[in-house]
């Protein structure tokens, strides 16, 4: 059943039909021909030429090949998007590790500053002794 592409009248039987073969058929594997036919329309006695049997299954065809297509495209913007996230991700985790790296070496500073100021501060203590012994100010200094 075709479409008269005049009027868009159905009509329903060729006015003469032969067959070739198909390739998307011979593609396949499968020994099946496409059967092509003159057509008169019953309203406006247009002639044309249409596909009698394989066009419902190109439509199929047609269809299928839209949503193998629309689902590539979806499989294509995942792609990408796990792309980005794993770009990003591993760019998060040079940066942690680089933190870690630096909060080590912060960490690392402030005990060799707690170490030397320890060190100082026992100098200090020293030497206010030694000051508080000079100037005999030990026994009061005790208590
Ligand atoms: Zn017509």
């Amino acid at each position: 059943m075709v479409k008269c592409p005049k009027c868009g009248k159905e009509v329903l039987t060729p006015v003469k039909t032969w067959s070739i073969p198909s390739r998307k058929a011979a593609k396949k594997g499968e020994e099946r021909k496409l059967v092509m036919g003159i057509f008169e329309c019953s309203s406006c006695k247009a002639r044309f030429r249409a596909a009698v049997t394989a066009e419902i299954e190109t439509e199929e065809t047609v269809s299928v090949k839209n949503m193998v297509e629309r689902i590539k495209g979806i499989k294509g913007e995942l792609m990408h998007t796990l792309k980005n996230l794993r770009g990003k991700i591993k760019t998060l985790e040079t940066e942690r590790a680089n933190l870690m790296i630096e909060i080590g070496k912060l960490k690392k500073m402030a005990e060799s500053k707690v170490s030397a100021l320890e060190g100082e501060v026992n100098m200090l203590r020293e030497e206010v002794g030694s000051l508080r012994d000079l100037l005999g100010y030990t026994e009061e200094s005790e208590k």
